[in-house]
């Protein structure tokens, strides 16, 4: 069963593969990849500050609670190591910690359950799973997930801007490097967000969520003939590194709460590096004990 899915999976993404790397070209012997939320936009903390904490306030009616649980939430999704993690999961893992502290969570167990077991979690996958059953902390969490879609949209345009710095690194950067975005939002908000300030016309292909998974982007992108010294990776979250690390390429880390620097950093000091070949070994190193200490 399990070989059967994977299989399904697996033509699934050759499918998404060959639509929308079509017409993609290797140009030069550098690609860069950039995350988009959090790394080159600043988008993370209006996102979960206004609309994932309040939401989940919101749904599990937490007023009494709210202040230590926007805390947590924040503290799971933006500053500790579980940075990034799949909306659900940082739900599941808030809502536990909501039960042991403060409330009871009526139906948990089912959560985890969907949670630790579904090949896919997202809002789709929810619904699917939900046809034929009455549940009603299902039922919660889909209803918070399309809320908080809902109120993401309506951010001001002015909430989604890009990090100081972004521009000017991106310039440099697409000089000596092919560019891609691989990020696992939403395509046409990646779109429309680089494009109000600028920055799509330094990249050469946009690989979002409909695309498949970082990692997966990557070793599709490695498939143009890029030498994996030659490729680097630049994200925010521990999972940016995971996909650069499980495809042997190199890995930039833009700091939460240091993004400017970091920025200004790569533009300073770290592009050189990796394009005459001596960022890997101690200099990757360091910045990415840098990374580790920043998110504990
Ligand atoms: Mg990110």
């Amino acid at each position: 069963m399990t070989s059967y899915i994977t299989r399904n999976y697996e033509a699934l993404e050759e499918r998404r593969m060959t639509d929308i790397f079509e017409g993609f070209k290797k140009k030069k012997d550098y690609l860069v990849c950039i995350d988009s939320d959090g790394c080159a936009m600043d988008t993370m903390d209006i996102k979960h500050i206004s609309c994932f904490g309040p939401c989940l306030i919101y749904i599990w009616e937490l007023e009494k609670w709210k202040d230590q649980v926007q805390k947590r939430w924040n503290e799971i999704n933006l500053y500790t190591m579980s940075r990034g993690i799949n909306r659900f999961k940082g739900l599941e893992a808030t809502l536990r910690e909501v039960d042991t502290r403060y409330k009871k969570i009526d139906g948990l167990e089912e959560l985890t359950t969907w949670v630790n077991t579904a090949e896919e979690l997202s809002n789709n996958s929810l619904k699917e799973y939900m046809e034929g059953r009455r549940n009603q902390i299902l039922q919660m969490a889909l209803e918070w997930s399309e809320r908080v879609n809902r109120q993401v949209e309506m951010l001001p345009k002015k909430a989604k801007m890009p990090f100081p710095g972004v521009e000017k690194g991106l310039q440099a950067i697409h000089q000596a490097a092919d560019v891609a975005i691989v990020s696992s939002a939403n395509q046409q908000a990646i779109i429309e967000e680089w494009k109000e300030y600028g920055l799509l016309e330094y990249t050469d292909i946009v690989l979002s969520q409909d695309a498949g998974s970082k990692s997966y982007c990557i070793k599709r992108l490695l498939t143009y003939g890029y030498e994996k010294e030659q490729v680097l990776m630049i994200g925010d979250a521990p999972g940016d590194w995971e996909a650069a690390n499980s495809n042997g390429i190199l890995y930039y880390p833009i700091l939460v709460k240091k993004e400017m620097n970091s920025w200004s950093r790569i533009l300073d000091e770290g592009l050189d590096k990796f394009l005459i070949g001596s960022y890997k070994g101690t200099y990757q190193k360091q910045r990415i004990e840098e990374f580790e200490e920043n998110l504990t």
